[in-house]
């Protein structure tokens, strides 16, 4: 986990070099609009167990209105002929699709319009946003960077997603969890 915090650092760091070269944070404080649907997102073994660290320092209240959305996206996913195991291989962006959307489409901690966990948030929540490198591809919000995306270094995704990965092997889980099956199996521990 050590591991994991510098690489958290590292993107940090990454993250301030970008808004220091294009003027600032580029997301309007009011928008969550990304944490809408998010709750097929992969997540890695290395970010679920921070994300616990964020879930546990949570009131109870909270942690059920948690779970209950966890819950319902799951639900709703299942009459859709989801489950855990078949959601995976194109990291839940088909199955994303059918909840896309709706309540059930939401990232579980979205309350409100705020991350519950946000000190405690997966990777690629603290670089959307930003012009990053994915996939061989940059890509980026829609919302932000509008005709300027090129101009700058993008973040590394890339490299961020694979340390994830390998930190995550070291932990002995090769396997990525869909955001809310992740966070039913967590609060049901
Ligand atoms: S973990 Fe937080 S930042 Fe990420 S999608 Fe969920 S609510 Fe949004
Ligand atoms: S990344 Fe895009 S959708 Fe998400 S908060 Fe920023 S502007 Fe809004």
């Amino acid at each position: 986990m050590e591991a994991y915090h510098e690489l958290l650092d590292e993107i940090q760091l990454d993250i301030e070099r970008l808004r220091e070269e294009s003027g600032g944070v580029p997301c309007p404080s009011n928008c969550f609009a990304c944490c809408r649907n998010t709750a097929t997102m992969a997540i890695s073994e290395v970010e679920a167990r921070d994300l616990k660290v964020g879930l546990e320092a949570l009131p109870i209240e909270i942690l059920r209105h948690i779970r209950r959305k966890a819950e319902q996206s799951i639900r709703k996913l299942k009459a859709h002929g989801y489950d855990v195991e078949n959601i995976m291989p194109d990291a839940g962006m088909e199955a994303i699709a059918v909840i896309k959307g709706t309540p059930e489409g939401e990232c579980p901690m979205l309350i409100g319009g705020v991350c519950a966990i946000y000190e405690h948030r997966p990777v690629i929540c603290r670089v959307w946003g930003y012009p990053i490198h994915s996939g061989n591809e940059l890509a980026c919000c829609h919302k932000t960077f509008i005709g300027k995306r090129r101009r700058f270094r993008p973040l590394n995704y890339d490299r961020y997603w694979k340390v994830c990965q390998n930190l995550s092997t070291e932990l002995g889980a090769t396997r990525k969890t869909p955001n809310c099956y992740l966070v039913s199996q967590l609060l049901s521990a």
